[in-house]
Parts: structure tokens; C-alpha cells; sequence
């Protein structure tokens, strides 16, 4: 691992400052802030981030949840996946959220995984992870051998000729169903992004992932309060059932009212280049009766953008299939 600096951040100003002296907070930042370390330390080990400087922003008192008075859940920056995912507001109001972190990873992991860095843990392609391979999004330029190589586990929507490469986050996945905002604090002040607006999608530059700028610090998200009698659930579909990615995943939400889906919202894991929200697919279950068909033909707007790669068009039925059981799983 190249040498570095540790810097132990005490309060917000000092640690947004100490952020902004990175030319970017995309791929190649010199600044990196250090949560629950479980993606940056690895990467570091691995050589795909070498940063300068570390900013440990664990002292910052960003670790807290509860609901605000506007009936908001606050999720701090900090907070432990594990605490998020046993916390009774997100057990009772937010159970796909719940779900969601509990089937990634393992319990040490979320032990020490946060909210931020869950949010923005990088992809598990392979050719990025190996600092000997091409890879655009860790050298923008110098290809993606991902393409024409080992790609069965990676992205079918959003992708780009320059990057095929999937949002491996489990939780994001229903953050991005259930609304999250995410509050930022930087050089010009705090801003709010809703998540829907937070990953940018490859195109020709896949080393840009979020909007984030150089100095920009989450210090937490908020999901509004869901609708009454909501119900929700986290499918996830992988090689083994614990401690590995998602191939498919859907987090799915929704109210009925007199036999009718009344509101719904849903969003994909391990098939988008960023999570994946099913807005038109949405607006097309609303007012419907919840029926098999209904979920299938809403599971089929959700994949018609499919562009699956040599090895992974197993994921267009296998995608289309996972919707239709999770809205199975929360209306019966
Ligand atoms: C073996 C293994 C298996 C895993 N399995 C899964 C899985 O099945 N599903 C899943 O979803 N995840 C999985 N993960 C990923 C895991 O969830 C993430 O590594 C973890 O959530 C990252 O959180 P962290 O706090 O450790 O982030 P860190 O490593 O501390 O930070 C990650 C990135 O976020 C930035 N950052 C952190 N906090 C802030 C902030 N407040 N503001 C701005 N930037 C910030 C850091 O600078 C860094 O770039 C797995 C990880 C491992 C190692
Ligand atoms: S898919 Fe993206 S991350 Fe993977 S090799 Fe290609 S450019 Fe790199």
C-alpha cells in the first residue's frame, strides 16, 4: 500500500476543508474521507485508490438516527449498517431497508460498514479491482476489458460502450425505492441531493460516479415517511445464499386501497450501473388490480432498456422474474 497521511477529523468544518484540497472526489482523489474503511482500506490494499491523504471522520458525531419533527427518518453518516438495520423506526416503517443491509455482506462487516460508505462503496468488477488490467473507470482511456471478457455479473441497464460495470450496494437499493435525500455539507455550504440525482451514469466518463466535489461531506440521508399500511419487502437473488453480491435484487413497496395498488415503488440492485429506480414501470401498476400479470407486464417496461453482455442475459428473465416475487411476497 503506498504511504500515506492520517489526519483524525474533530469537527465538520476542519474535515470539509481538509476534503476540498482534492482535485476530485471522483476516482484518483488524494482526499479521501475514512468511515467503517471496509471498501477504501481494501482498494488501498489493492492499489486502485491511492490517496494522500485519509480524513477519519469517525469523531464527527454523524452516527445518529431518529425521526425528525417533519416525520422525516434521519440516518446519520456514520451510523452502523448493523444499527440501521436492527433500528425499530426502519424494522417497522422501512422494512425493505432493513432487509436490504441484512442480506449483504456479514455481520462483522456491517458492524463496521456506515451509511455513507455503503452509499458509495465502488463496483466489484474484477478488471477494477486488478490495477494490472485496462479498466476506464480506474484509468479513463485505457479500455474495458470487462466487455469481451468476464462479465456475468455486471450491468445490463445504464451501461455505456466505455463501461459495463454494476452498484454492487444491497442497501442503496432501497434507499433509492423508499425516496432518500441525501444532506451534503462543502465548500459552499450544505446542499441536499435526492438520491434518484446522486449517481451519474457512465456515458464516456465512468470515473465520475456520484456529483459529489472535492470537500463534499454526507453528513446524513433522510427517507420521507412512508405512506400508511405501506408494506415492503428486499428480494435478493446471488450464487449462494450469504455473503455474496446480489445478481437481481428488488426492494418493493406498496399500498393497496380497496383491492387496488393505490401506490407502489420499486428499484433493482445488481443489474444497474447505478440502483436502479423503476419510476415508468411504477406509474404503470397504479390503479391496477395486484396480479401476476400486472407485475409481469410492469417487470417487462422496467427491462425493455436491457443491453446484456456474452455472458449475462440471464439476468433480463432473471431480473423480470425477481419484481414479480417480491410484489407476490408483499401483497399475499
Ligand atoms: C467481503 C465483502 C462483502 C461484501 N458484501 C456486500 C453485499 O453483499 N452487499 C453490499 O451492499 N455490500 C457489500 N459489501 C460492501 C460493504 O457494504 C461496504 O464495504 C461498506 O458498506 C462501506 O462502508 P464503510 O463505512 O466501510 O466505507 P469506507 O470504506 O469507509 O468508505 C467508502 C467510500 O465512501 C467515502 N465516504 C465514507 N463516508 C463518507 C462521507 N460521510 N462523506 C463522503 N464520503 C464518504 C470514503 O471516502 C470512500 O471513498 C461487502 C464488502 C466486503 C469487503
Ligand atoms: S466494466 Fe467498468 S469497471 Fe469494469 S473493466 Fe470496464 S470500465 Fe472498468
Amino acid at each position: 500500500m503506498r504511504s500515506f497521511h492520517l489526519v483524525r477529523a474533530n469537527d465538520r468544518p476542519a474535515a470539509v476543508a481538509e476534503g476540498a484540497a482534492s482535485h476530485t472526489a471522483q476516482q484518483g482523489a488524494s482526499v479521501r474521507f475514512l468511515a467503517g474503511g471496509t471498501t477504501l482500506v481494501d482498494l488501498m490494499k489493492l492499489g486502485v485508490e491511492r490517496p494522500e491523504r485519509v480524513v477519519d471522520i469517525n469523531r464527527l458525531g454523524l452516527d445518529g438516527i431518529h425521526k425528525q419533527a417533519n416525520g422525516d427518518l434521519f440516518i446519520g453518516a456514520t451510523a452502523r449498517n448493523s444499527d440501521l438495520a436492527h433500528h425499530p423506526l426502519v424494522r417497522d416503517g422501512y422494512s425493505a431497508l432493513s432487509q436490504a443491509i441484512l442480506a449483504g455482506a456479514s455481520t462483522q462487516l456491517r458492524n463496521a460498514a456506515t451509511t455513507a460508505g455503503n452509499l458509495l462503496q465502488r463496483t466489484r468488477c474484477m478488471y477494477f479491482r486488478d490495477s494490472a488490467s485496462a479498466c476506464n473507470k480506474r484509468t479513463p482511456g485505457s479500455g474495458c476489458p470487462a466487455i469481451t471478457g468476464t462479465n456475468r455479473m455486471l450491468a445490463i441497464l445504464g451501461t455505456s460502450e466505455a463501461c459495463i460495470a454494476n452498484h454492487p450496494s444491497d442497501m442503496a437499493v432501497a434507499m433509492m425505492a423508499y425516496d432518500a435525500v441525501v444532506h451534503v455539507q462543502g465548500v459552499s455550504g450544505d446542499r441536499q441531493i435526492r438520491l434518484m440525482d446522486f449517481y451519474v451514469l457512465p456515458q464516456q466518463r465512468p470515473d465520475i460516479e456520484t456529483v459529489l466535489a472535492p470537500g463534499d461531506l454526507v453528513t446524513h440521508v433522510t427517507l420521507p415517511p412512508p405512506p400508511a399500511g405501506e408494506r415492503s419487502t428486499y428480494l435478493k437473488l446471488r450464487d449462494r445464499a450469504s455473503y455474496e453480491f446480489a445478481l437481481v435484487s428488488a426492494a418493493a413497496a406498496i399500498t393497496l386501497s380497496n383491492g387496488m395498488i393505490a401506490s407502489v415503488r420499486f428499484a433493482l440492485g445488481g443489474v444497474g450501473t447505478r440502483p436502479w429506480r423503476a419510476s415508468e414501470a411504477e406509474r404503470a401498476l397504479v390503479g391496477q388490480a395486484p396480479s401476476e400479470e400486472a407485475f409481469r407486464k410492469a417487470a417487462e417496461i422496467c427491462l425493455k432498456g436491457a443491453r446484456p453482455q456474452t455472458q449475462n442475459s440471464f439476468k433480463v428473465e432473471l431480473a423480470k422474474r425477481c419484481i414479480v416475487h417480491a410484489f407476490k411476497q408483499v401483497v399475499h
